[in-house]
Order: structure tokens, then C-alpha cells, then sequence
């Protein structure tokens, strides 16, 4: 008989990282629709929003509303964006689950960015993790190692300095780590070999990995990150969040098709398709005009799928 594989947990960032990427603003009332949807489907961990100011980033700039809405459903970790200190106040005023910080491995991406070089941001942690315990606050901390595998601005990014970071951010006193794809120049053995040597440094706390399909090589970098450990990935639902580097492109990996990477495969996710499906069409009915991506929700499910059981 086969031993059951272990579960792998997709988390859900299309309310933040696809919505921050289209310039206009869901209304308050979809995103709540769209939040509970994902809840009904089976998604237990979703990015809400980000504590960015509203004159930068006004798509987001309901995002205490939708934690709140987010507390009501049970079992579901809400996790919101913070670039700095002030993000982070927001935050835990806010009563999220968790946050994310990211940090740039490019040095020109983190300027361009967070107007901070790498070590600036990882001083930011520090005074967040500081002000976080100070409070009794009970919101987890994570570092989303952005631009790991390359950057549109500088190019390559060097894996000494992916780690050297990786490190810096634990030492900082980050919960948790994640490597971040941002901009889909990765390969999937660059994929395997980075998590890997995270894995060395950062342990089971390495616990993210985020990709974007933007060359068409989303799916197959989710599989090598898996091959070597990660159960834990970032998805949008209809893959939106495209990068601005590069229009037209798809952005980060379809919920659906990841889902349906490991459903084919056998790996239980607690994702119920028919409902991330019928949910990604009325997000592409609110989002209209804009191109959603993924595979599985143009061709179907094969009759030969063993669905899990709900
Ligand atoms: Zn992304």
C-alpha cells in the first residue's frame, strides 16, 4: 500500500499580489466575496492586502477591512504585505494572522523597490520583530526573499548573497522564510539547488516557495522546490499578477494549476476544484479586460483525476 504524502498548502496572494498589479480597485464587497469563496474552497491560508499608503498602492488600500472580514472565517491564517515599520503598526493594529516582509536579494530591486538597501530592510525586521514581542502581539513574521533567482534591474542575482540574506533575516528575528521568483527567471534546477542550501541555513523554517509563470517555467520550478521539501506554496487564482517588466506576460502561478499539479500527482491539498473554478470565473467577470491565465480551467479536469474526498 502507499504511504500517504504529506499535504502541501497553497496560500492564496491573488488578493494582494494579482490585485496590486491591475490598476483598478475591486471593490471592498468582491474582494469579501472572493475571500470567502477561497475559505469555502478549501484555501486556509490567504495574503489579504498590504499596509502600503493608499496614494501608492490604492487598489489595497481597504486591506484592515478585509482582516477583519478574514477573522470571521474559521481556520483561515490571514496574512498581510508590510514593507516597513509603520506597515507592520498597521498590522498588528489590524489583528492579522501573519506578515510578510519582503526583502529584495537584488540590491537595485530593494532601492528601486523599498527605497532601502538589502541590509537597511533587514534592519526594518529587527525593529518589527522588536515592536511585535514589545506588544505581546501574537502575529507570525515572515521574509519573503524577493528577486532570489534574478532580477530585471540588476540581472543575476548571486546565491551567496540570497543566503547571506536568508540568514541575516532569521538573525533579525523572521519566524519563518521564503524564496520569491519575483520577476520568473528561475529554472528548476537553480530552484532545487537554492532550496537546498536554504534548507541548510533556515531548516524546516525555510517554508515558502513563490513563483511566477512568466516564461512558462511556474509549474515546473513548484515541482523541483517540491522534489527537494517545500510544502508550502504562493498562488494567485487565474494566475493574474503579471510583471510590469514584461506585458502580457502571466504572472504568478495559477491556484487552479497548482492544485491540480498535485492533485495529479496524489499529494492532498483540501482544494475542492469545482469551487476554485467556478470562483476564478466570477474573479474574471469582476476583472474584466484583464487576462487571466492557467492551464486546467481551459481544458478541464481528465476523467481520470481521483478527487480527493471533501
Ligand atoms: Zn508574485
Amino acid at each position: 500500500m502507499d504511504t500517504p504524502l504529506t499535504p502541501v498548502s497553497v496560500r492564496e496572494v491573488g488578493l494582494r499580489d494579482g490585485l496590486q498589479s491591475i490598476a483598478r480597485t475591486l471593490p471592498t464587497a468582491q474582494k469579501i466575496e472572493w475571500l470567502r469563496a477561497a475559505h469555502a474552497a478549501g484555501q486556509r491560508e490567504i495574503e489579504v492586502g498590504s499596509f502600503v499608503p493608499a496614494r501608492l498602492l490604492p487598489q489595497l488600500a481597504d486591506t484592515a477591512e478585509i482582516v477583519a472580514a478574514a477573522k470571521t472565517l474559521p481556520g483561515l491564517v490571514a496574512s498581510v504585505l508590510v514593507p516597513n515599520l509603520k506597515g507592520a503598526l498597521a498590522a498588528l493594529d489590524s489583528g492579522a494572522d501573519a506578515m510578510l516582509l519582503p526583502l529584495s536579494a537584488s540590491h537595485a530591486h530593494s532601492l528601486a523597490n523599498l527605497r532601502k538597501t538589502p541590509d537597511e530592510a533587514v534592519a526594518d525586521i529587527g525593529r518589527i520583530r522588536a515592536e511585535r514581542d514589545a506588544r505581546g502581539a501574537r502575529c507570525e513574521i515572515e521574509v519573503g526573499l524577493s528577486t532570489a533567482f534574478g532580477c530585471t534591474l540588476q540581472g543575476k542575482v548571486e546565491e551567496a548573497e540570497v543566503l547571506r540574506l536568508l540568514q541575516a533575516a532569521l538573525d533579525a528575528g523572521a519566524e519563518r522564510v521564503g524564496l520569491a521568483d519575483t520577476v520568473g527567471y528561475a529554472d528548476p534546477l537553480q530552484v532545487r539547488r537554492l532550496f537546498e542550501k536554504g534548507f541548510a541555513i533556515a531548516g524546516e523554517r525555510l517554508s515558502c516557495g513563490h513563483f511566477h509563470d512568466t516564461r512558462g517555467l511556474g509549474l515546473a520550478n513548484v515541482f523541483a522546490a517540491w522534489q527537494v521539501g517545500v510544502r508550502r506554496f504562493d498562488a494567485c487564482l487565474g494566475g493574474i499578477g503579471g510583471c510590469p517588466h514584461a506585458p502580457g506576460a502571466s504572472g504568478n502561478v495559477a491556484t487552479e494549476d497548482v492544485a491540480y499539479l498535485f492533485a495529479s500527482m496524489g499529494v492532498p491539498t483540501g482544494l475542492d476544484f469545482d469551487a476554485l473554478i467556478a470562483l476564478r470565473g466570477r474573479v474574471g467577470q469582476w476583472l474584466e479586460g484583464e487576462a487571466l491565465h492557467g492551464s486546467i480551467a481551459r481544458a478541464g479536469l481528465p476523467k481520470t483525476l481521483q478527487k480527493e474526498p471533501a
